[in-house]
């Protein structure tokens, strides 16, 4: 099954919720995002602290 099947077969998926060409909303790259979590570039990922992104408890402890 391709990717351009599974998302005409799904209509009820959110909009936002598929493979698709997106804005990076950091760069405001164009670039491939995988689906509803990706809402900025590989680049940007790789550059910069991305809240979402990063998973809870890195043995880094969380001072404000
Ligand atoms: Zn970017």
């Amino acid at each position: 099954m391709t990717k351009i099947h599974s998302e005409i077969f799904t209509p009820k998926r959110a909009a936002g919720d598929i493979a698709t060409k997106r804005t990076c909303l950091r760069c405001k790259t164009i670039f491939q995002s995988e689906g509803f979590g990706e809402r900025i570039c590989s680049r940007c990922k790789g550059s910069v602290v991305w809240k979402s992104a990063v998973p809870a408890g890195d043995g880094r402890p969380r001072k404000r």
